[in-house]
């Protein structure tokens, strides 16, 4: 995205606010750089015959500066409102951006990274949007009014005045470049500490138990004094800045006395003229000190939108097709025909290696094997939530990849090794937006969640707490099963999920699969979780070693036969 997508996106359709903004600016600066020479024209009046119409006079110019202040007031409104409208929109853009995106982009794009862009990115393209753009005008029409007020009164005052201003530009250039600089780092900086600050929160049990509170503590001292030492130095620039174009206000003053006074007592222009030469000048002060933090709002903003191009512009990784297929209606057929996989951000390491099987509709498929094998990397690859080779998944004849991604994903309940609950209440959790419609009750009976809720606070209306904090591992996974279930599906994958229930629970779980039907495939351990299944895949490094049914498995020497006996005794003793 560059400033012009970005205008047309987001600035171009509060045009009419900008422009209604436009003329109250130009109304003020005009009134009020007419004023200076309202107050001159009262002054030379003292000395003639009209004296008495002073007090007139001033009665005008008071009613001007009330002008003023009111259309200022409102110049403020019209810039102010489309720059908040703009952020609003922004940040909703963005988030919905985030919600498409594949698991890979997080990798590239840490959580506090992503909160930094959404808050402090798009915040300075607000400030641009607003505070900035009404800045700039008015300091651009202040400038060039006073301007013209000066040359109406004296050329030759007016260029031998600015001569300080523009010395003073020059020598703020190299401030300028650095100023942009240490802008741009600061950015990265603050992106830095959100992101240490978030994992350290996320992980805070792990720190804690580690007693690593000081190695972490550390590491967020060197990220901050890091900004401290650029913030500082920045504002130092700031501080150099505004001062010297300040300072070269004022010595244009002393041009204008020593050049000017000459020239008055010698009758080239009147006394409230000076006067009003001597406002004028004044008036330039604060605009020039205001173009120090002009400028860094201006980069600021140059910056924010760059990091925003950065996340907003990559298309999501899941081409979604002009003309997609829908997804089944029922369970259906799943194939996999010679997959192989290597995650994207390790491409040289093939994860999966040319695995063929069939799950007829309806039908149970048992995934088996040592840790690393790639049972969890086959069901992320069937959710979809990598791409995966054309022509190496099928559903019911038709190439994942041509399945409309959405409807797809509404179709599919997965339910993952490592669990994910919101702080928000248990319900909500296992809800996750569907309708209470009775069913969550049954969900919480099937997985013998109901026991659990008895002993919680407020039942299933409790806090489960950041990432669920205050349940147990194994209630954890039993609500994700809950939550897996609830969900209306044709197809079941369940991620070595069984394990944390009771071998009855185990047997009541597996008894409602059969009801239901969708065409299931559990990735287990616990061999008694998978020898009900239609057919058991035995992985080894990602290849498929052996396969068949559970008597089949059990029959032939190797990692099936070895673990059913292995399980066997231990359930014995
Ligand atoms: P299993 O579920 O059988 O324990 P996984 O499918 O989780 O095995 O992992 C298979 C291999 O893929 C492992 O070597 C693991 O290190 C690697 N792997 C898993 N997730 C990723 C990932 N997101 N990026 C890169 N490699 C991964």
């Amino acid at each position: 995205m560059d400033w012009s997508s970005f205008t047309r996106r987001y600035a171009a359709k509060y045009a009419h606010w900008y422009a209604a903004g436009f003329f109250a600016l130009i109304a003020t600066s005009w009134v009020a750089t007419t004023i200076p020479l309202l107050v001159a024209d009262a002054i030379d009046a003292l000395a003639t015959p009209q004296a008495n119409e002073v007090p007139w006079k001033a009665v005008w110019i008071a009613l001007l500066g009330v002008f003023v202040i009111l259309v200022r007031t409102a110049s403020r409104v019209l810039f102010f409102t489309p720059g908040r409208l703009i952020e609003a929109e922004l940040r909703a853009d963005l988030f919905s951006r985030m919600l498409m995106q594949q698991p890979a982009f997080l990798r590239n794009y840490p959580p506090g990274d992503l909160i930094s862009r959404a808050t402090s990115d798009i915040g300075n393209l607000r400030l641009l949007a607003g505070f900035g753009i009404l800045q700039f005008i008015n300091t651009a029409l202040t400038v060039g009014f006073v301007g013209v007020q000066m040359v109406r009164i004296s050329p030759f005052l007016a260029a031998l005045t600015s001569v300080p201003i523009v010395i003073a530009f020059l020598i703020n250039h190299s401030f300028i470049r650095t100023l942009f600089v240490l802008i741009q780092r600061m950015q990265t900086e603050t992106a830095a500490i959100s992101d240490h600050v978030l994992s350290s929160y996320q992980g805070l049990a792990t720190v804690q138990s580690f007693n690593a509170n000081g190695a972490f503590l550390e590491e967020f001292d060197r990220k901050n004094l890091a900004y401290q030492a650029s913030s500082v130095h920045r504002s130092g620039i700031r501080a150099i800045i505004g001062p010297i174009l300040g300072l070269a206000a004022s010595l244009s003053i002393i041009v204008l006395l020593w050049q000017g006074a000459p020239l008055a007592a010698q009758g080239k222009f009147s006394a409230g003229q000076f006067v009003a030469y001597l406002s004028l000048l004044g008036m330039l002060i604060s605009p020039l000190r205001a173009t120090s933090f002009l400028l860094s709002v201006a980069k600021q903003a140059q910056v924010g939108l760059q990091r925003l191009s950065e996340v907003m512009t990559p298309e999501p990784d899941r081409p979604d097709l002009p003309a997609p297929e829908p997804a089944p209606k029922s369970a259906p057929k799943l194939e996999l025909r010679g997959i192989s996989f290597a995650y994207p951000d390790a491409p040289e390491v093939e994860v999966l290696h040319d695995i063929h099987v069939a799950v007829e509709p309806g039908q149970t498929l048992g995934i088996i094997g040592p840790t690393g094998s790639g049972k969890s990397t086959l069901l992320r690859c069937i959710a979809r939530l990598y791409n995966t080779p054309p022509g190496s998944i099928w559903v019911d004849n038709v190439d994942l990849r041509r399945i409309d991604l959405s409807e797809w994903r509404r179709q599919v309940s997965v339910v993952p090794q490592r669990t994910f609950l919101f702080s928000e209440s248990l319900k909500e959790n296992i809800l996750l937006g569907a309708p209470d419609d009775g069913r969550l009750e049954k969900m919480l009976a099937l997985t013998t969640l109901d026991v659990d809720v008895q002993s919680l606070p407020d039942g299933v209306e409790s806090p489960v707490g950041e990432s669920g904090i205050m349940l147990s591992g194994g209630q954890r996974q039993r609500a994700a099963i809950a939550r897996g279930l609830l969900k209306p599906h044709h197809v079941l994958l369940l991620d070595d999920v069984l394990s944390a229930v009771d071998h009855a629970t185990e047997a009541s779980l597996i008894a409602t699969l059969r009801q239901q039907r969708p065409t299931t495939l559990i990735v287990a351990h616990r061999i008694s979780a998978i020898q009900h299944a239609h057919r058991i895949l035995v992985l080894e490094g990602g290849r498929v070693v052996d396969s068949g049914t559970h008597e089949e498995l059990c029959s032939r020497p190797g990692f099936y036969q070895d673990t059913w006996h292995h399980q066997q005794e231990l359930a014995e003793t």
